[in-house]
Order: structure tokens, then sequence, then C-alpha cells
């Protein structure tokens, strides 16, 4: 029996973290079978590094794991005492600190640590804290780091932007085909990507089910069933997974099956996570009875323009339509379309101090947009990993106060 506090678990996850365990598992055997790892940010050309035989593994994902786990905020100062600023992307300093102190929460999974890179590939789609970040292990290991550089704000995602970024993932085939000794092969791209799309489509599908009333599955529950669609796109276990869950979360919106009891409120997250809360704040919600339904940080792996007809091209229109290096104007309308289609009272605000790429509330966003939808909105400072930064007290009380606001709207 489920009480009104407790989290409505899904019967899936048990088989998700069964795909997650077989990608470590994989990823920590590669080098001994003669596979190369690349390492790859979360939006980054992972079809193509996959598509050539590279164990690819993905930092972003370690330093979520480093922040949930909470080992974030005594890892940051590791890697501030050797020049990284504690104002730059927590992830980043809590993943060097994580390598400078040899503790990680991999090492609980039977790896003694995040394998070493043979290559470090970026796209800068999302920052550049990104390439720094890949340097630093570059010139620790000296070994390559290579990558596309996107600009940021764009508007429209036209012609000589995709022909640009289409040219940059291309130009890499070649220095990967050194590294890894293995020899391009663009059906073998198609067929990545065909798996990758399906892998998208069904990610979608399942985050679309919070579109019903009561949701079935809360954006708490998205940030770890994202696990697949980040590391594992490109591959027929993702797709396999994600089948398993939208079937579940199909059958809990056609029973009328809400992720919270008795829903009362929709809100929208925007921003990151705080990783090292998700717990707190998802009981938080659940006992003020707030569906927090949808958010843009879970909607940023659907991928929509990845087409095996035109691999470049498509990867490259698919990784510049990000909404975090989109213009302010892109940025607003995709919001307004979001508040619409997920029915939401009101929208959330993570000032993630130390990532201002994935923190929309600085340049008059929520006013615009209360102001045009007549939703309110709430602003909360705090941080994705470093929680010295985040006041668990100032959160509870304001999250509480926005949502008797909702109340008595
Ligand atoms: S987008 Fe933000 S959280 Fe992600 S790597 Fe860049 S600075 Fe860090």
């Amino acid at each position: 029996m489920t009480t009104a506090t407790e989290r409505k678990g899904l019967q899936a996850t048990k088989q998700m973290r069964g795909v997650m365990g077989k990608y470590f598992a994989e990823l920590a055997a590669g080098p001994e079978q003669g596979k190369k790892t690349a390492w790859c940010t979360s939006v980054g050309p992972a079809e193509l590094l996959r598509s050539m035989g590279f164990n690819v593994y993905f930092p972003e994902n370690h330093g979520a794991m480093l922040g949930a786990t909470r080992m974030a905020t005594d890892l940051i100062p590791e890697a501030n005492a050797r020049g990284f600023s504690p104002d730059i992307c927590s992830y980043l300093t809590s993943d060097i600190g994580s390598y400078l102190k040899g503790e990680t929460p991999l090492q609980k999974m039977g790896m003694e640590g995040p394998p070493k890179a043979d290559v470090l590939i970026f796209n800068t789609n999302q920052c550049r804290d990104v390439k720094d970040w890949f340097q630093f292990y570059a010139r620790e290991w000296d070994v390559p780091c290579l990558g596309v550089h996107t600009p940021r704000s764009i508007g429209d995602v036209d012609g000589p932007i995709v022909d640009d970024l289409a040219l940059q993932t291309e130009a890499l085939v070649e220095p990967l085909e050194e590294l890894g000794g293995c020899k391009f092969d663009i059906d073998k791209l198609r067929e990545v990507i065909i798996l990758s799309r399906e892998c998208t489509d069904l990610w979608k599908a399942i985050l679309d089910t919070a579109a019903s009333v009561p949701a079935p599955i809360t954006f708490f529950d998205d940030t770890i069933q994202m696990g697949p669609a980040v590391v594992l796109r490109g591959t027929q276990d993702a797709v396999d997974y994600y089948k398993i869950l939208l079937a579940e979360l199909e059958q809990r919106a056609a029973d009328g099956i809400g992720a919270i009891e008795d829903e009362k409120f929709r809100i929208y997250w925007e921003g990151m996570p705080v990783w090292g809360k998700l717990r707190d704040l998802s009981t938080q919600f659940m006992e003020l009875k707030t569906a927090v339904v949808a958010s843009t940080y879970c909607n940023s792996w659907i991928y929509e323009d990845l087409d095996p007809a035109e691999p470049f091209k498509g990867m490259a229109r698919a990784y510049c339509r990000l909404f975090i290096c989109r213009s302010e104007d892109r940025k607003e309308k995709y919001m307004e379309e979001m508040a619409a289609k997920y029915k939401v009272d009101g929208i959330l605000y993570h000032d993630a101090k130390t990532c201002p790429n994935n923190s929309n509330n600085r340049y008059q966003m929520p006013q615009r947009l209360e102001a045009k939808l007549g939703l309110p909105h709430l602003v909360i400072n705090g941080d994705l990993n470093d929680m010295r930064l985040y006041s668990e007290e100032q959160t509870r009380t304001n999250i509480e106060a926005f949502v008797e606001q909702l109340a008595e709207r």
C-alpha cells in the first residue's frame, strides 16, 4: 500500500537498473576487449562514436551521480584548490574533484572509476565549460580533445548553420579512424541513427504521458528514467527498455492513476535539477499535492531531426535545435507551448548558481511569460551539485507560499 507521502514507484525501474548496470559493466570491460574509450558530452555526436565501435562514456552523467549521492559538495573544493573557480559548472568541479581524490559512486558498482579516455569529443552547444572540462583530462592524459563548436543564441536553425555543424562533425571522422583503428561505415552510422531516433521518439512519448490529468509520471521520476536516453541512445537496449516503460505509463494514464495521490496543481520546472535534493523536493511536492509535470531539462534529449537519410545534417540540426543554445525569443515560444501542452498552473525557475547557461530566469523571461500567459512563477536559488549554494529552509518556505498562491487562484 502507498501512503500519500510515498513515491508511487514504477515497476519498470528495476529493469532500468539492469540496463544501466549492463552499460557500466560493458564500459569497464571495453578496454580489455580492445575497445577505445571516447568521452562524449551529453549532446555530442554519440551516434558517430558508437557507429565506429568506441566505448562511449558521458561525464555529465557521472556529474549527476556525484550530485545525487551528495558526494559533490566534498569533492568540489579539491578542484577549487587546483584553480577551478567555485563559480563555474559544478559538474566540472565535482567530476575533477572526484578524479583528484579518487572517490566516485562508480566504486560501489565494482568499477575503479570512470574509464580513462583515449579521445574526448565535445559539442559546445551547451556551454564552454564542457570543452574546458575535457581539456583538463586531455592535458592530464595527453590524449586528443576534439569537437564541434556550435554558435549560441540561435534563432532559425537555417542552412548555413546546419551545413557548418555537419561539416565540423564529418571532420571528426578521419582523426577518429586513426585513433580507433576502425574504418568509418556510413551504413553503420545510419543503423545507429535509426536506433537513436527510435529511442528519442519513445522518450518523447514517455514525457508526453504527463500531459494527462492526473500525470502518471513527474519530473522527479523523469530525472531517473532519462538515464538510457542520455548514455544509451543508439542502442537496442534503450529502445527495448523505453517500450516497457511507455506501456506502463500509458496503462496508468488510461486507468487515471496519477504519480501523485489526488493531484491538485501542476507545475513546470525550468532549469537544472537540484541533484542532491531530488528526494526532499519530490516529497514536498507530493505533500502539497502538486505534480511537477514537465521540464525543459528532461525534454532536452528529444531529437526529432535525427535522420538516417541525412546522417550528418540530421545530427547537426538535432544538436543545434536544443533549447539551451537558442535565442531568448525561441526559448520563450517553446516555454509557451510546453505550458499549454502540459496544462500547468505555474512555472518554477531554478537559478543554478554555477550554470548560467541553463538558468533562464536571468533575462526577464519569468516576467514576460507571466504577463503573457497569466501563470505565476517562482524562482528558487540553488545549484545542480554544490549544496553549499542551496538553502533548504528558504526553498521549502518559498515553494509552500507558491502553492498557497496557486490555491488562492
Ligand atoms: S550546461 Fe551547465 S551543468 Fe551542463 S555542463 Fe554546461 S555549465 Fe555544466
